[in-house]
């Protein structure tokens, strides 16, 4: 049997509903080998994660999504693989990040307050379990209070770009992100490329600078992209010479659409970013690695 990657996922350390003991678990029953934890802008989940994959027989590595603000207004994820968790230069840089968010959580109280929406941060704030409220976990609240029936309406409605509770992105830069997955000796991969709204010109553009700044690779196959968009991202990715990645970008049960352990297989045209030498060379360096202390409250 080949080895099953999953290279994306979430926990409650950021929007995902299941704590990171509980993802690692669910991975090694959907029969997951390899599965990278990486939150959104924090890596608090990793040290429980990997005290439960060194129990149940799976290889953890280590991750974080980081929020980049790229061009005039786009928001473009990079997905940092085989991250140094103590490394202080990811550690600073995410902090920026985590309070960016802090403050970004509260505005968004304000604005949705103006719209006559009352108590929206601390009703966030009640589902989130880990230190950042995101916009996932306004979602959660507002479609609980019943302004919209589900996730998609509620991102639509109430959580976009030109809608009440949206508030613009104060991100990383690229190239800051790209500084912080190298300092910690980690590679860099572009999230879910589909889903920017991005222009031919542009696309080459970001894959250009992402290339030139060191970046690894490109998350072909997601959870997030249909039949189509993999063979597209494929065609792109053998265009400029980049590593492919697959992940299923989970957030848990309640969102049926990125299940975990149901990925599409990796184009054959695609060369696998764990075929790459920093690759094989972390992996010796985890397995080498006793796991961590005690694991983390969230
Ligand atoms: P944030 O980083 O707090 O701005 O939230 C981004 C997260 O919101 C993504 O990682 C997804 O989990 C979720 N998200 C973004 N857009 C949508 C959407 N249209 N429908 C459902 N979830 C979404
Ligand atoms: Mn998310
Ligand atoms: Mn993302
Ligand atoms: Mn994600």
């Amino acid at each position: 049997m080949s080895v099953q990657y999953d290279l994306h996922s979430h926990s409650t350390a950021s929007d995902g509903s299941l704590r990171p003991s509980e993802l690692v678990r669910l991975a090694k029953l959907r029969r997951i080998d390899v599965l990278a934890l990486t939150d959104h802008d924090n890596i608090d989940g990793i040290r429980e994660a990997r005290f439960e994959a060194s129990k149940v027989g799976l290889q953890l590595v280590a991750g974080a999504e980081i929020s980049v603000s790229w061009g005039r207004s786009e928001t473009i994820h990079i997905v940092g693989l085989h991250l140094d968790i103590d490394n202080p230069v990811l550690l600073k840089g995410l902090q920026r990040l985590c309070e960016f968010r802090q403050w970004r959580s509260e505005e968004i109280g304000r604005r949705l307050a103006k719209k006559h929406i009352e108590g929206a941060w601390e009703g966030a704030r009640a589902f989130a379990k880990g230190n950042i409220i995101g916009r996932v976990h306004f979602a959660r609240f507002l479609i609980k209070q019943g302004y919209a029936k589900d996730m998609k309406q509620v991102f639509k409605r109430y959580l976009v770009q030109g809608k009440p509770g949206y508030v613009p992105g104060d991100w990383a830069t690229l190239e800051d992100a790209l500084d912080w997955v190298h300092s910690a000796g980690g590679q860099a991969v572009i999230a879910h490329p589909a889903r920017y709204r991005l222009s031919a010109t542009r696309v080459r553009q970001l894959l250009g600078e992402f290339q030139d700044l060191g970046g690894a690779a490109l998350e072909v196959v997601s959870g997030s992209h249909s039949r189509d968009e993999i063979q597209r991202m494929a065609q792109w990715c053998c265009g400029c010479g980049l590593l492919a990645s697959v992940g299923s970008d989970y957030h848990g049960p309640e969102n049926p659409y990125m299940d975990m352990g149901k990925l599409s297989a990796m184009p054959a045209n695609c060369v696998p970013v764990w075929e790459s030498s920093a690759w094989i060379s972390s992996q010796e360096v985890q397995a080498a690695t006793a796991p961590d202390t005690l694991p983390l409250a969230l």
